[in-house]
């Protein structure tokens, strides 16, 4: 294409990343009248056999359903799949301590739904193509970067050409937005690395999500809502490489044995997964011009299932930040503006990562009056009834400053 030819968009936000908080945001903006680019590397799967389920799953929250409803796909993703699950329980494997929530304790119908990340995904890169104002770039990425001059604008790898007040990074962990605006991250690597797989116990789940904290790390039994489980199994990188070697007999056995046989034997097991776990938190979620959201600003220890949790209250977050600034009359990719994101998200993400940090270390730890200690400590909270209520509420997201979309109002 010659110069003269390059194609040019102009739009008020482009956002790199399509992924589930990519799409999410630019949903949310495209409802709100922005102009929105959304530049996504790989188109999103549209069909998959039906009774396969994805290796990359997650527990939503009741705040990240409110969001999705909101926006208008959680029906659809209904139709696709979602597994609700009304009760948790949580062991410590080094003793006799552990916890269970339950969803009718506090009136609630379920603590959350187990769903594939590629339904999420779906469901909203399909909405993305129903709203007026919304371009969908795919498959392309960013060659070019250049923030300074307004509009600022952007090279495509296709050669195209966007012209835009704010650039959103969301392309998450490896997030080349991050790395070209030379924002550092801090954060360490976990010597642990997580298993995901879909197995078929012999017993029915009864709807309950399952942990077993053991030394080398955390083991999940998933309920989706046809019987099977999908799981998390997070151990040492060695016992891993161990793990994944095993035929599928040999790895049920094992997965059976580490899960106490919570659910008897495991009689299947899918395609299996290994990704490596790491905390990070990238050292500004903003510059001029540019924001960072999702895995492209932070990323945390699965233990708790709150990465994209984190990512689409991150979203509503920016929308409702982004909404004000322009009924005020301010530019959307000023500091002044971006500042109020950051200071709302940082904080509530370093919290976040801090506490599951917390919980990663005091379980790997096997130290007897620790393990003593500990056990006593899940024991008692166990029996700690409103301190507990309190603990549900805030794991489902309903607690503290919520931004608009996490609002029920669908
Ligand atoms: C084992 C495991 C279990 C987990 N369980 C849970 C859970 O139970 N609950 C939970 O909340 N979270 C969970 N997470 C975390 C969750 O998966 C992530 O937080 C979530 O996927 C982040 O979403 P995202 O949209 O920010 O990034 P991603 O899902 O990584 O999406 C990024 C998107 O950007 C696209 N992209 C990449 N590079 C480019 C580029 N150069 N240009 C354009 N597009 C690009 C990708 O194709 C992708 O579509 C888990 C993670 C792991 C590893």
């Amino acid at each position: 294409m010659s110069e003269s030819e390059t194609e040019i968009i102009t739009c008020d936000l482009a956002i790199a990343g399509g992924g589930m908080v990519g799409c999410a945001l630019g949903c949310a903006l495209a409802e709100q009248g922005f102009r929105v680019a959304v530049i996504e590397l790989n188109e999103p799967k549209k069909d998959w056999p039906v009774d396969e389920v994805d290796l990359r799953v997650s527990a939503l929250t009741r705040a990240s359903q409110h969001i999705l409803e909101n926006l208008g796909v959680w029906e659809h993703m209904k139709r696709m799949r979602v597994s609700p699950y009304q009760e948790m329980r949580v062991r410590d494997a080094g003793g006799q301590g552990s916890i269970h929530f339950d969803a009718a304790s506090i009136g609630e119908p379920d603590l959350g739904h187990i769903v594939e990340n590629r339904v999420t995904q779906l469901a909203l890169w399909e909405r993305l193509d129903e709203i007026d104002g919304v371009t969908r770039i795919c498959p392309d990425s960013i060659e070019q970067i250049t923030l300074g001059d307004k509009p600022h604008y952007l090279e495509l790898k296709s050669g195209k050409q966007l012209r835009f007040d704010l650039l959103i990074g969301a392309e998450g962990a490896t997030s080349p937005v991050r790395e070209m605006a030379g924002i550092t991250s801090s954060g360490w690597a976990y010597d642990q690395h997580a298993i995901v797989a879909t197995a078929w116990p012999e017993q029915h789940h009864g709807d309950v999500a399952r942990q077993r904290f053991m030394a080398d790390g955390p083991l999940a039994f998933l309920p989706i809502d046809d019987g099977r489980c999908s799981i998390v199994w997070s151990t040492s990188p060695a016992e891993a490489d161990r793990l994944m070697a095993l035929d599928d007999d040999h790895f049920c056995q094992e997965l059976a044995a580490a899960g106490e046989y919570m659910l008897g034997r495991i009689t299947r097991v899918g395609p299996r997964g290994a990704f490596p776990l790491r905390l990070r938190n990238a050292d500004h979620y903003v510059l001029p011009g540019l924001a960072l959201i999702g895995d492209a600003a932070h990323g945390i220890h699965p233990l708790a299932g709150q990465g994209v949790n984190l990512g689409l209250m991150d979203a509503a977050t920016l929308v409702d930040v982004l909404v004000a600034a322009r009924a005020a009359g301010h530019a959307i990719g000023s500091m002044a503006t971006l500042r109020r994101y950051e200071r709302a998200r940082r904080g509530a993400t370093i919290g976040m990562l801090g506490a599951m940090d917390f919980f990663k270390r005091l379980f790997s730890n096997e130290n007897p009056p620790l393990t003593l200690l500990r056990n006593l400590g899940l024991n008692l909270a166990d029996a700690s009834g409103p301190v507990k209520h309190l603990m549900i509420r805030r794991a489902m997201g309903l607690v503290g400053e919520l931004p608009s979309l996490t609002m029920k109002k669908f």
